[in-house]
Parts: structure tokens; C-alpha cells; sequence
């Protein structure tokens, strides 16, 4: 079974059913295990700020499934969920980003793994940091070094709330 640490961000219409709502059909495959899930923070939008604030969560769940099957696996979610594409950066309804997969180092057209800028953002690595089981290997050490040198506060990332599983999603 491979380790797969997912980040899930969102900033459109009701941000935590989008969360749950994901988080749902995530545990709905039968090849996933999800092992845990991170309390849910806010964060104010970066990159292009003129948006609404993000409620950013990160999964650790285990599967056999392959790295690439992970993706379209997490953009079928994004679809479900009614993910349009508008422009790069912009407000989106749901995000699924694989940030780290069996502590492999893959550069594909499509996938790049570790995720390429999860490593200078505060709203990923605080709630990885939380969910990391130790010892902590050395991408996951990694993450938690350089999250001691961000100050989430200033970074704007706040803590929200635990995350509490939805005991029905429609
Ligand atoms: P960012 O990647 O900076 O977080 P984004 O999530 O808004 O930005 P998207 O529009 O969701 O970007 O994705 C653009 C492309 O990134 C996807 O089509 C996908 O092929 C590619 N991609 C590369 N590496 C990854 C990864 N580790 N997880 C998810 N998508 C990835
Ligand atoms: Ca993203
Ligand atoms: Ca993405």
C-alpha cells in the first residue's frame, strides 16, 4: 500500500460541504484507505487575492492505486463536485493537489510529485503537519522544517475548525 498525502482547498458557495462532500467521495473508492484528516483552516486567497478566503484541509489515506490513477481520481472529484476552469489561480469550488505519494519524486507532463509549491505554502503545510505520522520521513521532515520558519499568522492561516465527518452526504 503507498502513502498518499492529498491537499483540499476550496473557496466557492458552502466551502465545508465542499470539503466533506470531497472527503465523501474520496472514502467512497474501495481501494482507498483514508487514515487521517486534518483540522480545517482558513486562509486568505494568495496569488490572486481579489477572492474569497479558502478553507484548506490535507488527507493522509493509503492505496494501491497508481500515482496517475490518484490524479484522475482526484479530478473526477473535482468534476463531481462542479469544478469549472476558469483561469489559473482563480476561485474554484474544489482542489484536490497530490502533495506527496509514497515519498516518490515524479515529473510527468501531468503530475509532479512532491507537489511543486507546497513547499512555500503555509495553508498546505500546517494541516500536513498536523495529520503526519512519525518517524517523519525526509519529505515529510521537510514540510515540518519549513513550516517552523513560516509564521502561519502573518501568512494568513488561521485554524477553523476539527474536521467532522458528514454522517450523510446527498
Ligand atoms: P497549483 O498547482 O499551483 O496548486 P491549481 O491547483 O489551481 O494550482 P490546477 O488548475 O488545479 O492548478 O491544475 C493544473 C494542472 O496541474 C493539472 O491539470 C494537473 O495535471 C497538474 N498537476 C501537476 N502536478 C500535480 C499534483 N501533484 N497534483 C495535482 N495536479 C497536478
Ligand atoms: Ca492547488
Ligand atoms: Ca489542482
Amino acid at each position: 500500500m503507498k502513502d498518499v498525502y492529498l491537499s483540499i482547498g476550496t473557496n466557492m458557495g458552502e466551502r465545508y460541504e465542499n470539503l466533506q462532500h470531497a472527503v465523501a467521495l474520496l472514502k467512497e473508492k474501495k481501494e482507498i484507505e483514508l487514515i487521517r484528516i486534518s483540522s480545517v483552516y482558513e486562509t486568505a486567497a494568495v496569488g490572486y487575492t481579489d477572492q474569497a478566503d479558502f478553507l484548506n484541509i490535507a488527507v493522509h489515506l493509503k492505496t494501491a492505486i497508481s500515482s496517475v490513477e490518484m490524479l484522475k481520481i482526484c479530478q473526477a472529484i473535482e468534476q463531481e463536485l462542479g469544478r469549472v476552469r476558469e483561469f489559473r489561480w482563480g476561485p474554484r469550488v474544489i482542489d484536490l493537489d497530490i502533495l506527496l505519494y509514497n515519498q516518490e519524486n515524479i515529473e510527468t507532463e501531468s503530475l509532479i510529485v512532491p507537489h511543486p509549491r507546497m513547499y512555500e505554502r503555509a495553508f498546505v503545510l500546517a494541516p500536513l503537519a498536523e495529520i503526519t505520522p512519525s518517524p517523519l520521513d525526509e519529505q515529510l521532515q521537510q514540510a515540518h522544517d519549513l513550516l517552523q520558519q513560516m509564521d502561519c499568522e502573518k501568512e494568513g492561516v488561521i485554524f477553523w475548525q476539527p474536521f467532522n465527518e458528514p454522517s450523510i452526504v446527498n
